[in-house]
């Protein structure tokens, strides 16, 4: 039995995995992609040096942590399982994950959840039709096979939108235009952050060489967008916009890319019953964890973006301390010891974090484009739910998340709530007047993800004794069994 579980191989739980078997911890980490890297790595071992001039210099940073894994992984000092999903975490530290269609459950004494962002729903009229997606999934192509949309309306806001339409420049894809949906008021709303980002003036002064890189390619950019439609029959045909209330303009186009931000994957911590709080900051929910990002479970840490976000610096910062948390916990060294070895990565997350309050308060999105304007619109995209009906289940007394379930399935398809957990939060606090924290969110229960049933009756067992919860200090009394 290993001492230590990683879910998430993107730089989180990766550094989490080499912090922790650098301090003696057998490791297994658990990945559903193909290969280590998360999302801003993804591909990385399989890139081409082509590949690597187009995403750009903070995508090459995820070499050489990858091949510090693989190496672990050679000297047998971690475990590394690609291609499994993770479907359940219990508050006993029991795993439950699927390889190729085969469902195993493991445990250890402590777990790293790593499991990153999501992009944040995005529910405007034609979001659902074919040729449209999020940005975030034309970069996955992008990075995992080379793949590009030609001739695509960006819409959204965001630095990884700017990023993307960037490294598309880069890659010679024309792009018919970029519509900006950050608000006119978020440059100003963000002002008073600016000290604090000044810090990391060099990201501010990236994003500004992306931006003047799009335009010198010619990449038509228009701002103060406040309303957003897509159009088609069978698919995308074009994008309908206006601008500060004016006339719609209409851009023909067989490629739209959506995109509003990134928000905690939750549905993994939820489900193995974490505290969470609303974050009214990033307009989100993010598991409670304390410095050493253990959280409200014994013997559960959370690092990365799936705590809050951050971006990837902060990432690799914040899996290491929680993984000298860990390592703290099974007896490895004193406090002290810990205290000394994190001092310098407290310091870096510390600059690193300072920007954020600025680029929150800069590209929150937009109220009009978190709850759909017209009832016709989709909002769970699994049961093909729309907002007319959320609405009149709304009015006949489903004003909460898990009531609604009830009243009409949403968020019962398989994304469990990914796709409309916070638009059906933002409807209901809109329809009730009730604030979006006391609305709540989705009771999610595993499996977060869908498991064949035969997969379940066929379940191979990985442990078969108590785990032991190692040092006495931290909490984790409740021994499993
Ligand atoms: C689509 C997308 C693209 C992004 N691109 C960039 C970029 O180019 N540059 C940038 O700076 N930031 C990017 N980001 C922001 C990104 O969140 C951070 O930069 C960084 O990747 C966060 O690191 P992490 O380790 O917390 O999570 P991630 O890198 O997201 O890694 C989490 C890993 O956990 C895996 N995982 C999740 N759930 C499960 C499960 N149930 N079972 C098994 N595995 C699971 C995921 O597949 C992923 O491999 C992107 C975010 C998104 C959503």
């Amino acid at each position: 039995m290993h001492d230590l579980i990683v879910i998430g191989a993107g730089p989180a739980g990766m550094q989490a995995a080499l912090t922790a078997s650098d301090h003696g911890l057998s490791v297994l980490i658990l990945d559903e992609q193909p290969k280590p890297g998360g999302q801003i790595y993804r591909n990385i071992e399989g890139a081409s040096a082509q590949d690597l001039e187009i995403l750009g210099d903070d995508y090459r940073k995820g070499l050489p942590l990858a091949q510090a894994v693989r190496a672990k992984v050679q000297d047998g000092s971690i475990r590394y399982i690609s291609n499994a999903m993770v479907w359940q975490v219990t508050d006993e530290r029991e795993v439950g994950y699927s390889v190729g269609g085969q469902a195993h459950l493991t445990a250890a004494p402590r777990i790293v959840l790593a499991t990153g962002a999501m992009e944040r729903p995005f529910p405007v009229e034609g979001w659902t039709l074919p040729g449209v997606m999020t940005a975030g999934a034309a970069q996955t192509m992008l990075k995992s096979s080379g793949l590009a949309a030609e001739g695509a309306v960006f819409a959204g806001s965001g630095p990884l939108l700017a990023l993307i339409v960037y490294q598309y420049v880069k890659a010679g894809v024309p792009v018919a235009a970029l519509l900006d949906t950050t608000p006119a008021n978020g440059f100003g709303r963000a002002l008073p952050h600016l000290p604090g980002a000044l810090r990391r003036a060099g990201m501010l002064w990236k994003g500004w060489r992306w931006l003047a890189r799009i335009k010198r390619a010619g990449v038509p950019i228009v701002e103060n967008v406040t309303d957003l439609k897509l159009v088609g029959d069978d698919a995308v045909s074009g994008v309908s916009y206006r601008c500060d209330g004016g006339g719609w303009q209409t851009i023909e186009t067989r490629h739209t890319l959506l995109h509003q931000g990134v928000v905690p994957n939750v549905n993994l911590s939820m489900a193995a019953g974490l505290e969470h709080d609303w974050d009214g900051r990033q307009l989100c929910w993010r598991p409670r964890v304390d410095r050493w990002r253990a959280g409200s479970v014994p013997g559960i840490s959370v690092a990365g973006d799936g705590a809050g976000i951050e971006g990837a610096a902060a990432a690799h910062l914040t899996g290491a301390i929680a993984a000298l948390g860990v390592a703290h916990g099974l007896g490895r060294f004193d406090g002290n010891a810990r205290d000394r070895l994190a001092a310098p990565l407290f310091k870096a997350l510390n600059r690193e974090s300072a920007i954020r309050p600025f680029l929150d308060a800069w590209f929150e999105p937009a109220a009009q484009f978190r709850t759909p304007a017209s009832p016709s619109t989709i909002v769970c995209r699994c049961e093909e739910l729309t907002a007319g009906a959320i609405e009149q289940a709304i009015a006949e007394g489903g004003t909460g998340p898990n009531q609604l379930k009830a009243f009409c399935r949403a968020g019962m398809g398989p994304c469990q709530g990914r796709f409309c957990g916070l638009t059906v939060q933002a409807m209901i606090a809109e329809k009730t007047g009730k604030p979006p924290e006391t609305v709540g969110y989705y009771r999610l229960r595993p499996p977060i993800k869908p498991v064949p049933l035969r997969e379940l009756a066929a379940m191979k067992v990985e442990f078969p004794e108590a785990p032991d919860t190692g040092g006495p200090d931290d909490g984790a009394s409740a021994t499993h069994g």
